[in-house]
């Protein structure tokens, strides 16, 4: 018989975050393959529980899931976890789940904590809906892009970020989001836990550059209208007009909605089209 896939979360800084359910099952499985060895056998040594472990990150994810999964067909329950937090949300996880999945074997996650989830419920933004980003490209022009793909998104963003890091990505959304707000969970169940809430331009003159930090962003405020009326004035005079003409306007009718789109007298468009 096959045996069980437990996804275990782990503390995120305090220790007492590890849950009853997450210790007995680290003390059942055969196996627990973590991120980083050395960083789990911390945890399990304030434990006391002894368990072979084998490693399992980012870059070994795909090669070490075949042979988790040999283990697993073989009978032997495995525990995956982390450095910190949930496995697969910006973690090692995915690959083998996916995996488990297409071999019918039992995934059994065991709940606990995840620095995404505690920051956006101490934003004081809306929880109704969000988008979980996590990190953005260390490049600056797809940290660009995205960030613009964003920009109308109206469910509150999350996303993690390196504390080297953490200036020029403020910066970077103040460019493309304007002076939004924003809320920093920092390090989170730790001594120096704080939240930071405000504009960004504000933020960014106060947030330290060290510790682990979230930054929750509040979705635009911005209707589907002005939505459109911002995608149109983006577009040269002439394809606007096609725009509206596409619709089946008259010339006057066209003329008198992108004079009002761009916010200039009707005259200086009408002379456009003579
Ligand atoms: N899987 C983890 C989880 O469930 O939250 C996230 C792992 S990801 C590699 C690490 C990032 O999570 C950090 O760079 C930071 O953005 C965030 N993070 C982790 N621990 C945190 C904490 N105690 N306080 C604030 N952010 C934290």
């Amino acid at each position: 018989m096959n045996g069980k896939l437990y996804i275990v979360a782990t503390p995120i800084g305090n220790l007492d975050d590890i849950t009853y359910r997450a210790v007995n099952t680290l003390k059942e499985v055969d196996l627990i393959a973590a991120e980083d060895t050395r960083h789990t056998l911390k945890l399990l040594n304030h434990l006391n529980i002894s368990k072979p472990l084998i490693s399992y990150y980012k870059e070994n994810e795909k090669i070490k899931s075949n042979c988790l999964i040999d283990k697993l067909k073989e009978g032997q329950n495995i525990a995956v976890v982390s450095d910190a937090g949930t496995p697969g949300i910006s973690d090692p996880g995915e690959e083998i789940i996916k995996k488990a999945i297409e071999e019918n074997i039992d995934i059994i996650p065991i709940p606990g904590a995840c620095a995404a989830i505690n920051s956006l419920i101490c934003s004081g933004f809306s929880t109704k809906e969000f988008c979980f980003i996590g990190f953005l490209s260390a490049k600056k022009s797809e940290k660009v892009k995205k960030l613009e793909e964003l920009k109308n998104e109206t469910k509150t963003l999350i996303f993690y970020e390196a504390p080297h890091k953490i200036i020029d990505t403020l910066e970077i959304m103040l460019e493309v989001f304007g002076d939004r707000d924003i809320s920093i969970g920092r390090e989170i169940t730790k001594i120096h836990e704080e939240f930071l809430r405000g504009r960004l331009s504000e933020i960014i003159t106060k947030v330290p550059t060290k510790g682990e930090m979230v930054i929750i962003v509040k979705g635009s405020s911005k209707s589907e209208k002005e939505i459109e009326i911002e995608n149109l004035n983006a577009l040269t005079i002439e394809e606007h007009y096609k725009f509206y003409e596409e619709k089946g306007y008259s010339k006057k009718e066209i003329i008198k909605m992108i004079a009002k789109d761009r916010d200039v007298k009707k005259d200086e468009i009408y002379k456009k089209f003579i």
